[in-house]
Parts: C-alpha cells; structure tokens; sequence
C-alpha cells in the first residue's frame, strides 16, 4: 500500500453542498504534473486509454488498427514500434516528476560504439537499426542523458491554487485578480478538506481533462461529467495547402452516408503523424481552440498566469509553449508543420533521416493502398473485404457511390480535431452537410 508520503497532498475547497470544487491548493510537485499532460503525444494517450469502451474518439481505433497491422506495413520493425510507443520530447524528465505517468523506459539515443569520440557523428533513436557512415558499424551504444531530481518544469517550494477546470495561478495572485481569472462569485460557506492522489488518481486526473469540463470535481467527488463538444468554428488558416491530396471515399446514395474510404500511404502516413504530436500542441495547431478546455486551461496558465520566475528556466517554459515531436519522428510529409525537439548539444549531427534504410521519414512502405474507416480504422484495402462488409450491412452495390475529395491543411486539421472528439471522425471533418454531431466517445 502506499502511503500518503508518496502521494500528492492538496487542499480543497468544496461549495456548500460539496458537489463542486471551488479550488485547490498544492505544491509544485502537483503542478509538474499537470503540465507534464501537455507534453505527451496523442498516441501515449491513445495507449494510456487503449480500451474500446474508454477510448478517446477516433484515436483509439487508429491506434489499435496500426498496432494490427502486419510489420510488413512499416519500413522497418522499429518504424512500428516507434509509432506505437510514441515518446515525448521530456521523456528522460519524466523520472524526476513525485508521480511518474510514463508506462514506458525514456527514449534513448544510440551510436556508433566502433567510433569512440565525444561528438557523434550519427545518431539513432533505434539500437541495431541503422549504420555508422563513417565505418558501417551499427548505432548500438547508448547514450545516457542525466537528469535532476528536483522537478521537471517548476521550482520547488512554490505554492498554487488551481480551479476545477485546471487554471493555474501561484498563490500570491492578488486576491480580487486570482476571483476574477478563477470567476468565483460568492463565498459560498464551503468547506475545506485534505485530499491526497497517488498514481490511480493522477490517471484519472488525465482522463477527466480530456473528458469533462471539471476534471478535479468528477476526480475528487467521484462523478462524470460529459464535456459538451463545441461545434467546430469555421478556422483561419496562414498559409493552408488546399489541395495536398485526394481521397476516393465511398459514400452511400440514400443516406449519404460515409461507409469507407480507399487511401494511398500518404493518408495513413498522416494519421501516423497524429500519435506523435504532444496534446499541449494540438490546441497550437488548432489556432487556440483545443476540444479539451482543462488542456487550453493548462496552455493558458503556462503562458499567461504562471510567472516566469516559477519556471526552473525560461527555456523550459518557451519549449512548454510550442512543443516539438521528439526528435526523429516528424515524416517527410509532415502536412502539420510540426517542428521536432533537438538533439544534445554533444550530438555533432543531428539524426538524419538519411540513415534511414527505407528513405526519407516514412513510416510505411509504398506503395500500398488501405481500407480507412469512418472511425480511421485502418485496414490493407481489400476488395473482397469491401464486398463482404457491403453485403453485411445490407447496402447494395447500385446504392454506393465513390466521391474523390480534395484534402488540404484544413481538412486535415479537422481530422485531428474530430480524431479526438468522434468516433465518426472521416464524416465529421470531410462532409460539409455532417450527420449530427457524434457524441463525444469516452
Ligand atoms: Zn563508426
């Protein structure tokens, strides 16, 4: 069993009829935590939740479908494992949070053990995979980063409070500011216990901030609250890329239904692109308006509410507004512009892509053609599968029809959006007349 030494400890605010959290006290170390949600990558969500009741959206399908896809499929075997067990750019800080999340070893560079030299020439993120270009001997000498132990993103000894929905303030906020950002508006004769979360409850704290509007209330009271999701403002793109590529999806006539569609590597190779993006970037990509207010919530206390003398560095704290990909794994394609952490200054090269046996940032082998479902499940495309899932549900051959649609930057902007919100993300984000609203899948 584990005691309360090991837990985090908070002060709690209930409203009068303890239904509510009005807010929180606690410590750094809690804080740390909540910041460390931003920087994991959509697929170590997808994994933390890979239940097909619990999962999220359309994330969970797309990553259970890749993990079912043959090895054949990707370039390399560790092209596979990479993708499914997508590490974060702060994955060796990690160790050093009171409570770590991470269910997986840090990532690890690797090089040439033939070539004992203090700067190295190249560099894997893969033991045994990829070859030294200087003697053809392979990466397989790992490199050991040190870390501290004293917290990852804020100094220890300051003390916060922090609202059901995950605004952040330090404590010293003055009064009338800390009840206007929090929009408290009586003193409600509450009352003020002493929680304490372990492991179980962070998990659950993580959940809740992308499922509910009041993460700490439904974790503390132990409720459920439904996050309504809003409906998709029309977004401004700079720069949007209109016509990247099409995709020949099968719809029904009389229902004008989205039954399937049929895509070439570079589609599946986005939604690979997917896994790897850190939650805290996805409301970056998606110009401010995240699907999960707690997250935004947390992106807005990191920018604006916390100060800059909390933060261990300055650094630290620009590197948690605009998070990078872990270093090697933004594709060629890279439709996103999602830009990719650096490797330690010691590294004299960075990792190229070169080594790449395959070419140039793919995850897949080309070509090949899938089978992408309403919910992006993936599949290698089949006729005869077609054919049968057609005769399954009933749906004659004379009642489908196949629609080429031209997708850009902001349709694949929708598909990230509606990959966390709807089990029906294709039809969601492709449809300009949509089916109502998918209901937020948790
Ligand atoms: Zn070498």
């Amino acid at each position: 069993m584990v005691s309360n030494a090991n837990k985090l400890s908070l002060k709690v605010m209930l409203n009068n009829d303890k239904t509510k959290v009005i807010f929180a006290e606690s410590d750094s170390h809690l804080v740390d935590i909540l910041l460390s949600f931003m920087t994991l990558p959509l697929g170590r969500i997808a994994r933390l939740f890979n239940n097909p009741i619990f999962g999220i959206g359309s994330l969970s399908t797309v990553y259970h479908s890749l993990q079912n896809l043959d090895t054949s499929h990707f370039v390399t075997e560790a092209a596979k494992r990479t993708l499914l067990d997508s590490k974060s750019s702060f994955e060796h800080k990690y160790a050093t949070l009171k409570l770590d999340i991470s269910d997986s070893p840090p990532a690890a560079h690797f090089f040439c053990s033939r070539c004992c030299s203090e700067r190295f020439s190249d560099v894997s993120a893969f033991s045994n995979e990829w070859y030294c270009s200087r003697c053809d001997g392979k990466l397989n000498r790992e490199v050991v980063e040190k870390s501290s132990c004293d917290g990852v993103f804020i100094k220890p000894g300051a003390s916060f409070i922090i609202s059901d929905d995950l605004l952040i303030l330090p404590n010293d906020t003055e009064f009338f500011e800390a009840v206007s950002i929090f929009d408290i508006k009586e003193t409600d004769k509450g009352e003020q216990i002493e929680v304490h979360f372990g492991l179980t409850e962070i998990v659950k704290l993580l959940k809740a901030s992308l499922t509910s509007p009041t993460p700490l209330s439904d974790v503390i009271l132990n409720k459920t609250t439904k996050l309504n999701h809003r409906a998709e403002e029309s977004r401004k793109l700079e720069g949007d890329k209109p016509n990247l590529f099409t995709l020949k999806v099968m719809m029904q006539k009389s229902t004008g239904k989205l039954l399937c569609a049929q895509a070439k590597e570079e589609f599946v190779e986005f939604l690979c692109d997917l896994l790897f993006i850190p939650l805290g970037r996805v409301g970056h990509l998606l110009g401010g308006k995240t699907c999960f207010e707690a997250i935004s919530n947390l992106y807005r206390s990191t920018t604006d509410l916390i100060g800059e003398k909390y933060f261990k560095t300055e650094y630290i704290k620009k590197k948690l507004m605009k998070l990078n990909v872990v270093h090697g794994c933004v594709s060629r394609s890279n439709i996103l512009g999602l830009t990719e952490e650096s490797l330690p200054y010691f590294y004299s090269r960075y990792l190229s892509w070169d080594n790449y046996p395959m070419g140039k940032g793919c995850h897949l082998q080309r070509p090949r053609t899938y089978l992408v479902n309403d919910d992006l499940s993936v599949e290698p495309y089949c006729f005869s599968s077609i054919y049968y899932s057609l005769h399954v549900q009933g749906i004659q051959i004379s009642d489908v029809e196949e629609v080429e649609l031209k997708i850009g930057l902001k349709e694949c902007l929708g598909i990230l959006e509606a990959s966390l919100t709807s089990t029906s993300a294709l039809s969601d984000a492709l449809l300009a007349n949509k089916n109502p609203k998918a209901e937020l899948c948790i």
